[in-house]
């Protein structure tokens, strides 16, 4: 039996094919899902729906067969689909008396940290106010989010989770569990009740592919997880259409698959390490090194740049580290592979004289930075 029974803080993603059928929203079924979210708020827990569908629903409204794959068309389809998506939710809630607010994101909002303090601020209001928001997306205008990884919302609720500290992330999907392997081709697939890390295993099982109108699937689930792990947030995935399904996980009922998180990570070391670069900078071995005994990067180490970034912004070392640089791309290419005390004469002697800090440097395989 688990134990959620302290659970305050609760996200809640739900998928596209879990909120459709036939040719529009299932509106019975966000009457269900309302009634579950509505009895939670009940109880004081605070709850976050993280909702899909405005594409799909978009699309449907057009009459549109098939996937939709041009950019602009899913733009004016999630443009569409996304007060129809919120009309059903307002209803379906108000039928509980319970309000309910929007909120749309783009990935620029997670990213910077004033925008998102806005955002948790936002939400603090709304959760004081005993209001359910209701998030998704912005894609009609965060078009580079929209088909990439960067836009699925599994990922998104599970930054969203990790930026309000939630204690559960809630997936609810269209299959009721993670499976050794895919059940559609194995019949003898059996399903992982609990998972304590995710191991390379674990993500060959994921596979791969969303549906027809969403970006998810079983990988970005796990990618979903991961995150959610170093916030120190339980996630639950689990099939949406098990009767009460979210009063028998917070009850504590063995359903699903349940991923344990990890030791809880800083809010800055989160936000480098869930920060999608601007650059990345190649070091040599001796740097490499000495980062992992953490110890500062030196320009010394500096083998080579790529991208243009600014100072406080976060890039990639190699492929193994995420960073916050205390210069920028061009006064680190003036400075690379020059001892300390020259570094000086060639930068205004205001700046640093090194790349990073080992504060502001997070190792994507150690990211709570154990010493090797
Ligand atoms: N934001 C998209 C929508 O509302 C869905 C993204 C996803 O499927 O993860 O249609």
């Amino acid at each position: 039996m688990r134990n959620f029974a302290n659970t305050k803080r609760i996200v809640i993603k739900v998928g596209t094919n879990t909120l459709t059928k036939g040719d529009g929203i299932d509106t019975e079924y966000i009457e269900g899902l309302a009634g579950q979210i509505a009895a939670l708020v009940k109880q004081g827990k605070q709850v976050l729906l993280v909702t899909s569908g405005a594409i799909g629903m978009g699309a449907r409204r057009l009459q549109h067969t098939g996937p939709v794959k041009e950019m602009k068309t899913r733009q004016a389809c999630a443009a569409i689909g996304q007060p129809l998506l919120m009309h059903e939710y307002h209803r379906a809630f108000a039928n509980r008396g319970q309000i309910v607010a929007q909120v749309l994101l783009t990935a620029e909002v997670l990213k910077s940290r004033k925008s998102y303090l806005n955002l948790k601020t936002a939400i603090e209001a709304l959760f004081k106010l005993g209001v359910v928001p209701i998030l998704n997306e912005n894609d009609s205008v965060a078009t580079d989010e929209i088909g990439t990884a960067f836009g699925d919302n599994d990922r998104l609720s599970a930054l969203v989770a990790s930026k309000i500290d939630a204690d559960v992330l809630i997936l609810l999907t269209d299959i009721d569990a993670l499976y050794d392997k895919n059940p559609k081709d194995h019949p003898d697939a059996q399903p992982i009740k609990i998972v304590y890390e995710i191991t390379d295993k674990i993500v060959r099982a994921a596979g791969g592919k969303g549906s027809m109108y969403s970006t998810g699937g079983m990988k970005t689930k796990i990618a979903a997880a991961k995150i959610a792990a170093y916030a120190g947030c339980r996630v639950i995935l689990a099939h949406g259409h098990e009767p009460n399904v979210l009063e028998k996980i917070i009850s504590g009922d063995d359903i699903g698959t349940l991923f344990m998180p990890k030791q809880k990570l800083s809010n800055r070391t989160r936000w480098i390490l869930n920060n999608s670069p601007e650059g990345t900078i190649i070091v040599d071995d001796g740097a490499l090194k000495a980062l992992r005994n953490h110890k500062s990067l030196l320009p010394s180490g500096v083998k080579a740049i790529e991208g243009t970034f600014e100072a406080g912004t976060v890039v990639m070392i190699n492929n193994f580290a995420k960073a916050v640089v205390s210069l920028s791309s061009e006064e680190i290419r003036k400075v690379a592979g020059r001892h300390s005390r020259e570094i000086r004469k060639l930068l205004s002697p205001d700046r640093r004289d090194v790349v990073a800090v080992p504060e502001d440097i997070v190792f994507i395989d150690n990211p709570a930075g154990d010493l090797p």
